[in-house]
Formats: C-alpha cells, structure tokens, sequence
C-alpha cells in the first residue's frame, strides 16, 4: 500500500511501546474513544480488544477503508475526516455522554501544535487525553513558568488540563522511522482555573509570547497598560517566560 510522507504516516511497530501506551490510557470496557490518526490500527485493535468503543478519525481514504476492513467490528466507527475541522461534540448526538468521552492518538507531527490548540479548546468534552507527540513539542505542552521551553502552548494547557509526560519513544518503533524522538503525554482536564475571557486571554498569552524576550510591559504594549499589569499582580520587569497561568488569567479578565 502506498504511503503519504506528507500525512505523517509514522507507523508504530514496537510490540512493547504499543502496550505501554495502552497501560497509559488503561482503556476499559464500554469507554468510548476518540482516536485521532488511527493509520493501520496499531492502536485501534488493543482498543477494540479492551472492550472501547472506538471513533476513529482518520485523514487517508485508503487507510480508513483497510481499517474498516480489517476491524469489521460493531464498535469501530472509521471517520473520514481532518482531525483539525471534526466536530467532537458531534459524538454527544450518538450517545456519548458528555465529558466521559476519552482520547488517544499517535498524532501526525506536522500538525501537532494546531491539533493541540484545537484540542484543547474542546477539551472540557473530554475526559482525558494520550498522545503521543514529537518530544520536543511535549516538553513545550509540559513546561512549568521559568523553563526554557515554557511558552503559549504551556500557558493554554495549564489552564485547562494538568498535563504530565509519561515515557519517550526512540525512532526504530516507528515504520518508517521519524527523524525525531517522541513522547507520550497525558493531558486531564480540570476546573483549577476559570477563563472567563478566552478571546483576550489568548490575545494576551499570544502577544506576550510572540516577543518573549522582552519585559511583558513591553511585549504586551498596546493591549495592557502598566497600570493593569501591576493590577494582576505581575512585576512589569518579568519576563513573559517568568509569569504563571494564573497571572496571564487574572490580567485577561481586567482588560478594557
Ligand atoms: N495510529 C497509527 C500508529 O500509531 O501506527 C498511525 C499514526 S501516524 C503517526 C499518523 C496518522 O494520522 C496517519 O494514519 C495519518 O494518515 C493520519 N493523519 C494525518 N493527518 C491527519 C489529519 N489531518 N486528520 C486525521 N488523520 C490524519
């Protein structure tokens, strides 16, 4: 069968890194699942075997059609469809009660950061979330306030998720092998924080991040005066790096 380099078609063939991602979600009989880029079914047939219920989302028309074909099971449902546009909280209409839908997925790479954001957004209508990801971008997911790799997709995930790397995955699992290592992590939902303003806390968290080596006064001139940096109890000469969620949170709800 013909392979779609451009679609990150990576496919897992580790026995073992199979299993471990699996003990990770621990997948249990009845759950329904989200899996994103379900390729020839690595993940899908340990799943089916657990007793999920799986919603397959998968770009390729040939590997949805052998994965059909190759699980010709009453509880794989293949969609044909970009993981980016799908609409999740179609799946409440069949029967998924809200927020105990569950998600996996050996994400395509090229399209990791925009899926993630994406995700995210929905993330309330999840349970929890497995995927595995380029290492590079999981430690980013992952990184606390004052990292190195701490930035706009570590502020957007603490704010709705506690996101915790689980295990790396060298390249020789993967057919053919990635350039890069990998990671899985584990992304659960939770109600810490309230974003009550989500079109100015992601203006604010993108505006600050896109010039991080600034002070955040500086990087966030024209959105937020000094006045309302100090207001959200942010020390102005900080830098962008340095702020907690809970800061960049206060100061988006007391924008003008
Ligand atoms: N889950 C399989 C495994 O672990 O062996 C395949 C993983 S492979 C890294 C990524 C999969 O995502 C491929 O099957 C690819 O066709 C699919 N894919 C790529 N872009 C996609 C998109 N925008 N929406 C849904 N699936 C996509």
């Amino acid at each position: 069968m013909k392979r779609r380099p451009r679609l990150g078609q990576h496919f897992l063939v580790d026995a073992s890194v199979i299993q471990q991602i699996i003990s990770t979600a621990a997948p249990a009989t009845g759950e329904h699942f989200v899996e994103i880029g379900p390729g020839r079914g690595a993940l899908t047939g340990p799943l089916l075997s657990a007793g999920a219920i799986v919603h397959a989302v998968e770009i390729d028309p040939a590997l949805a059609k052998e994965l059909r074909e190759r699980f010709p099971h009453e509880r794989l449902n293949v969609h044909l469809a970009d993981a980016l546009e799908f609409d999740y909280s179609a799946l409440e209409g069949i029967g998924v009660p809200h927020a105990r839908l569950r998600l996996i997925g050996n994400l395509p790479y090229y399209l990791s950061t925009p899926l993630l954001f994406r995700l995210l957004e929905s993330a309330a209508g999840f349970r929890d979330m497995t995927v595995m990801l380029q290492r590079e971008v999981a430690e980013r997911l992952c990184a606390p306030p004052g990292s190195r790799r701490y930035g706009r997709l570590s502020v957007m995930a603490a704010a709705r998720c506690r996101a915790e790397p689980c295990f790396s995955v060298a390249p020789r699992a993967f057919e053919p092998r990635p350039r890069v290592h990998s990671m899985v992590v584990r992304l659960t939902p939770d109600s810490r924080y309230r974003i009550r303003r989500p079109d100015a806390f992601e203006r604010v968290v993108r505006q600050a991040f896109s010039q991080r080596r600034k002070t955040i006064a500086n990087a966030l001139r024209g959105l937020a005066n000094k006045e309302q940096i100090t207001a959200a109890g942010i020390d102005r000469t900080l830098r962008p790096e340095q702020i907690p969620v809970a800061a960049y949170l206060h100061l988006s709800d007391h924008l003008d």
